[in-house]
């Protein structure tokens, strides 16, 4: 079984909860889980499940804007430093 993967109270079960209990705090994905998914290091179904809940929270969309901007900007100075490296191999 998934560790991370919580039961969900009977109420959301049975139907009777409001639609904002589903937004409780216990059912935002983890800031690893949501890394995760900006890598796109996530099977196909996790990341549905995911990506379902973004739709529904701007606080978590918000969130894997974070990490993707991070992980473009570790490339990018990545790529810059093994130019510089190169360039001062050349001279
Ligand atoms: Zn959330």
């Amino acid at each position: 079984m998934d560790p991370e993967s919580k039961t969900l109270p009977a109420e959301v079960l049975d139907g009777s909860a409001k639609p904002s209990s589903l937004l409780a705090d216990t059912s935002h994905p983890t800031e690893r889980v949501l890394a995760r998914f900006a890598s796109n290091e996530m099977g196909p179904q996790r990341k549905k499940l995911i990506a379902r809940h973004l739709e529904t929270c701007p606080d978590c969309r918000k969130a894997v804007t974070r990490f993707h901007d991070i992980g473009r900007r570790y490339r990018d100075l990545e790529r810059r430093a093994i130019q510089h490296v190169a360039s001062g191999i050349d001279r």
